[in-house]
Formats: C-alpha cells, structure tokens, sequence
C-alpha cells in the first residue's frame, strides 16, 4: 500500500468528507515558508498552517528549545506542582498583555482556553452568590471553537447545526457594520439592561472563520465600556488575532477599554505546539479567593502547562518580540495594503479588507458570500496547482502569511490571485 491508501485506510481527517477518499497530500518535511513533499514539490504556506505559524515551519530556534525541555523535563503534573517555562511563559506574555491582566490559566488549544474563559465567568458569578446572570452575549458568524460551551457561543449554522439541541441558550448581535450601529447599540443596551448578562464574548476587530470580516475598534470598544458599566465580564476570543496578526501583539491594543479575559492559542507557541491560555484580571481571581472548596476552579487537562510547549512559546515569544519581527510585521502590513489598493477595485471583486498582516477579499460570484459557496472548489485546487496554499473559507479569499515571507514570495502569491480572477 502506498501511503495514500494507509491514510485513507486509517485516519478521519477533521473538516473533510469521508466519501470519494479525499486526497491528502502527503508533507515529509516544512522548512520556512515552505511545505515538501516525497514527489518534489514546494507548496507555499500563505495561509500559516491554519493560522498557527508565526516565525515559519521548523524553526531553528524553536526547535532547539523543544528538544532541550523534552531532555530536561517533559511534563509533569500542573496541580501541586510547577516549572519554570510555566512561570517565565506567564511572566513574559503578562509583559505583553493589556495592564489589567494579572493571571494566566494554561489549558490545551484554542477551544479550551474559551472553555476556561466562559467557565471562569460562569463562576465568577456563582461565587459571588449571584443566581441571575445566566445569559450571555456574541456575536452572530462568531467562532470560538468546536467544544461545546465554544460552540454555544459561536455561529448557528451548518457547522454546528448537528449539535443545536445540546447548546446554551446565547444572546446573538448582528456583527457590527458602518450600517447598523445605533441598531446594535440599542439591543446591546436593552439586554444589558435587564441584568441578567454574565459575560459579552467576542473576536476583537477580525471574525476570523467567518471569513475575516473585520469591524471598528472604537465601536467595539463602545459595546465594551456599556458592558464594563454594569459589571457584565469582557472576554476577548484573541486565539486568532494575537501576536501581531493586526499589526500589534493584540488586537485588544486598539481598545481604550480592556478586555476582563483574553483567550490565546494558535500563534503561542509559534505554531509547533499545542496550547492555550486564558488570562484574566485580579477582580476575576478575586471571586475565587476563599476557604470554601465549592469556590475553587475545578478545570484542568491532563497536559495544562506541558513544560515542552511552554519552551516552544518562550522561544516564539522572544522571536515575536525581536526588532526584526516587529519591522517585518509592518512591512508585511504596507504589501497587503498596497495588493488591497491594487485589487479592490477590481470587477470580480467585492469588499477586500486588510488590518495588519491579514488581507482578505471576495469573489463576485451567482451565490451569497458563505462558507459553502461552491467556488472554493475551483479555487483551493487552482492555487495548489500553482504550489501555493490558499484556503479560501467559500468565496473568501485571504492571505496571512508567517512573518518571514519575502517580497517576491507573496508577490507570486498576489500574481496568482490576479491570474485567478482574470482566468477563473
Ligand atoms: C481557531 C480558533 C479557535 C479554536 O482554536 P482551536 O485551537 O482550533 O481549538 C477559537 N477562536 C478563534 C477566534 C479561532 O480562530
């Protein structure tokens, strides 16, 4: 059997239909930018690995820090016990966080540090003696991962459609437009109003998987001064945005108002590692501060804090901040603007967009722009045949490379979006 066939014949690859034997392309090695393959090929990575990869695939110096910790220690249980890339990891991302951030919780990935954060707020509450605040609010076409307190609060569609019987009830706003914004201010202001909100959870200026629409920081900022007045809990889901997506280490930077929770993953441990933080204020912990045991946070996974991904992360981080990056981060920031500048008014375009290094568009098409429009099916073949990865979310087009593509590398990317829309 070659290994085509054994993957097929023993893996359940996760977003993909199981009929017609899909055929995964088989990655031996990634260095850089790029994606090898047994048979030769270099696919460029323009989408980061789902947008994980910060600093490009294997990193050397990533690499030496995992390997290092897996000699040293590998993991060790997290209650009772503690390590020092915990510790220096906590340290050096409450360096970087909003100042009212004062305690990280390490859980597992993107998903799971929502979970903490919903259930961190659901506690808080309950501590408090306060049996009144059950409801929350998000944001329609939110995602904020497939666990179910994640999927409760994101998107009501065909992703989640399966598992509607088994969700909580949330309070859903149409994500905020230059249209209806005295609209949503006024249902925001109603249901604050009945005080009976425990916590408002959001993607910060970018919805990522709904097709990186993007929204006003100064509104969102407006919702989250309404909700801090009366004491409903911020949390912002920044497993996407962080670490410099945006332009700046946190999309939440762009706010007058901070966020109570910030969610982490993806780009954390520069993409090697699975992990997930949640960090919170004092006044959050404060809730939990008691001798009475029915008060303590019962939430842990049996990896919380594994010593190797926190090595990979201190690693990242320390990348992350290096002078070069941060110039980098802008440079690609000035090449999406300018391709945005290009292309926006092109004819089978509609709505591009950029913030910092994202870039996304759409393609004109017979159907409404969602996830299921059937274009994508010509167009994620289209840019692999050109030895690119684009993963367009239906008609959505973005670019979100690691911050080490050079000029002629994403300029081949640009080409082959022009090339598509003159072709396609
Ligand atoms: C990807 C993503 C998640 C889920 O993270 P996983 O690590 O895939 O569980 C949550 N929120 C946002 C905004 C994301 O983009």
């Amino acid at each position: 059997m070659n290994w085509l066939e054994r993957d097929q014949n023993s893996i359940w690859h996760p977003f993909t239909q199981l009929l017609n034997g899909f055929e995964h392309i088989m990655v031996e090695k990634a260095e850089g930018m790029y994606l090898h393959t047994p048979d030769g090929r270099k696919i460029m990575d323009a989408i980061s690995s789902w947008w994980v990869n910060l600093h490009g695939h294997s990193h050397p110096k990533i690499a030496e820090a995992v390997a290092k910790q897996a000699s040293n220690l590998e993991h060790v249980i997290f209650a009772g016990f503690t390590h020092s890339p915990a510790i220096e990891l906590a340290e050096k991302l409450l360096s970087i966080l909003p100042k009212n951030q004062s305690k990280i919780f390490y859980s597992d990935n993107g998903s799971t540090a929502n979970e903490v954060a919903l259930k961190m707020a659901f506690q808080y509450w309950y501590n408090k003696g306060e049996k009144k605040r059950k409801k929350v609010i998000a944001f329609e076409g939110a995602y904020h991962g497939d666990t179910f307190g994640a999927m409760s609060v994101g998107d009501r569609g065909p992703f989640s459609a399966p598992f509607s019987p088994y969700l909580f009830e949330v309070e859903f706003l149409p994500m905020p437009t230059a249209e209806n914004h005295s609209e949503l201010l006024n249902k925001f202001e109603k249901i604050l109003h009945l005080g009976e909100v425990a916590a408002f959870i959001f993607e910060p200026l970018v919805l990522g998987s709904a097709g990186m629409k993007m929204y006003d920081a100064s509104f969102l900022d407006q919702l989250i001064e309404m909700a801090q007045k009366v004491d409903v809990i911020c949390i912002a889901d920044e497993v996407f945005t962080g670490f410099g997506r945006t332009a700046k280490n946190f999309a939440s930077d762009y706010l007058n108002h901070k966020p109570d929770i910030l969610c982490l993953s993806k780009g954390l441990t520069g993409g090697t590692m699975a992990l997930g933080v949640t960090s919170c204020t004092e006044a959050i912990m404060e809730a939990y501060k008691s001798t009475d045991i029915m008060k303590t946070f019962f939430h842990g996974h049996s990896f919380t804090a594994n010593p190797i991904a926190c090595a990979a992360s201190i690693a990242s981080f320390d990348l992350l901040v290096n002078e070069d990056t941060q110039s980098k981060i802008q440079e690609i920031g000035e090449w999406q603007t300018e391709f945005y500048h290009k292309i926006s008014q092109h004819p089978k375009v509609q709505n591009a967009r950029v913030l910092g290094t994202i870039f996304a568009m759409e393609l004109k098409t017979e159907s409404d722009t969602s996830y299921v429009n059937e274009v994508r099916h010509k167009l994620y073949p289209f840019f692999l045949e050109r030895d690119i990865l684009l993963r367009p979310l239906g008609n959505v087009i973005y670019i979100l490379p690691p911050y080490i593509i050079k000029k002629e590398e994403i300029e081949k990317v640009y080409n082959a979006v022009e090339e598509m829309l003159e072709t396609l």
